[in-house]
């Protein structure tokens, strides 16, 4: 497994000749991997013959009173579970490489950026947008894997990959989660034990929305008035949204259906836990 960090040396693996028929395989992430990523990578591995990770924390991509300077990092550990999955390459830039004083150009995706976190993070979906295409560039991949956790950033992801005409097939994976239902998230490693107790609200709303809809609830308002409920329930729970819309175009409804998304982002403490379902598939 090579360790790469200039983009330079990426790119020109990316674009070598001998690189020739040989199918790149590419799954950005902010590091301190868990099982969620692990399931990413080991896909991957499956879908090509040159395997990437990427492990940067993308600063434009965070808020000014959010967590970027205390973001969780273990290089090490990352590594261990890389090779693991069989990683040929992990490509680990610097900030200052990646956003040279000079930068000045961003990438936005319009509609599908505003509700949901994009209304909670003003500016998070640019980042993302404009992190991720500029990866895209770096490692010119094939085929890019993105979990379902972060529906909305699948969403958007999505329609610019296919609105700037890039050829690089995106690949959506399940929520991995916890024997108990809390989905996995790098950000769990701020929760106290209580606090982690408390954060089986988000999974429990959404179970409780699933068994109500499985019943034949159909009713937006009183699918989401139940799932709030469960969460205001718990006494170190804030609700920052919950919201049930349309599972491709993001738009409000009032009657759900198959296919139809409903997504929770709630604070425990001083850390947002964000998770989601889609009726009618499996949790
Ligand atoms: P992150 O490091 O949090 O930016 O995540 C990197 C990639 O892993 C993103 O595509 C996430 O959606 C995905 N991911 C994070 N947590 C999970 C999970 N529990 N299950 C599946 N995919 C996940």
């Amino acid at each position: 497994m090579k360790i790469i960090n200039s983009i330079i040396a990426m790119q020109a693996l990316a674009i070598a000749p001998e690189r020739g028929e040989r199918r790149i395989v590419f799954v950005p992430t902010m590091g301190y991997l868990h099982e969620g990523h692990a399931s990413l990578l080991r896909e991957g591995r499956k879908r090509g013959e040159v395997l990437v990770l990427s492990i940067f924390v993308n600063p434009i991509q965070f808020g000014v009173h959010e967590d970027l300077d205390r973001y969780p990092r273990d290089l090490e550990n990352d590594c261990r579970i890389a090779a693991e999955c069989g990683v040929d390459i992990v490509f680990i830039p610097t900030a200052a490489e990646m956003y040279p004083p000079a930068f000045q150009t961003g990438v936005t995706v319009r509609d599908l950026a505003l509700p949901l976190c994009g209304a909670r993070r003003p500016g998070h979906f640019d980042g993302v947008a404009t992190v991720v295409t500029k990866l895209f560039n770096i490692v010119r991949p094939d085929v890019a894997l993105f979990g379902c956790k972060d529906y909305q950033q699948l969403a958007v992801i999505r329609r610019m990959t296919s609105d700037l005409n890039l050829p690089i097939e995106i690949v959506g994976m399940p929520i991995v989660r916890e024997a108990d239902g809390l989905a996995m998230s790098s950000r769990n490693a701020y929760l106290s034990p209580h606090e982690r107790q408390s954060a089986l609200c988000l999974i429990r709303a959404i179970r409780k929305a699933r068994e109500l809809f499985t019943t034949g609830e159909r009713s937006v308002a009183v699918l989401l008035h139940e799932a709030r409920a469960v969460i205001e329930k718990e006494p170190a729970a804030v609700i920052d949204y919950v919201e049930i819309r349309d599972g491709e175009l993001l738009n409000e409804l009032e009657v759900a259906d198959s296919g139809t998304l409903l997504a929770v982002a709630v604070k425990i403490g001083q850390t947002r836990l964000i998770d989601n379902t889609v009726f009618g598939e499996e949790l």
